[in-house]
């Protein structure tokens, strides 16, 4: 994951700006392109307790949608932490912050969450 104030659009390959809607060359709707990447974060086997595994899936889907991040794979464990993350991506999903979420195939301790159509 980049971590500049600056990002680059993959339609023209100009430097813009982070806060940038769209860019200002080539006019491309910058915040939803993607470069098809995903990756994966453990919120759950550090001893976290929930209010802190849901801190960092905020964290981990605020880094995602400011980058061109298409899915985050987030292992949850077995536990209060999955079943408070399946909560608030349900939050997520209701204000469309994310495209969709769904378990990782028959990885119970997995979620794949969905940041832009690919
Ligand atoms: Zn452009």
């Amino acid at each position: 994951m980049r971590t500049t104030s600056h990002r680059q659009c993959l339609e023209c390959g100009m430097f813009v700006a982070r806060h940038d809607v769209s860019c200002p060359k080539c006019d491309s709707r910058l915040a939803a392109q993607t470069d098809g990447s995903s990756f994966t974060c453990d919120i759950a086997h550090h001893g976290e307790r929930v209010h802190e595994a849901i801190n960092r899936l905020d964290e981990l889907i605020e880094l995602a949608t400011a980058d061109v991040t298409a899915q985050i794979r987030v292992i949850v464990g077995a536990g209060a932490i999955r079943e408070g993350v399946y909560a608030a991506l349900k939050g997520y999903r209701q204000r469309k912050q994310i495209v969709a979420f769904k378990q990782d195939g028959n990885n119970t301790g997995a979620v794949l969450i969905q940041v832009r159509k690919a």
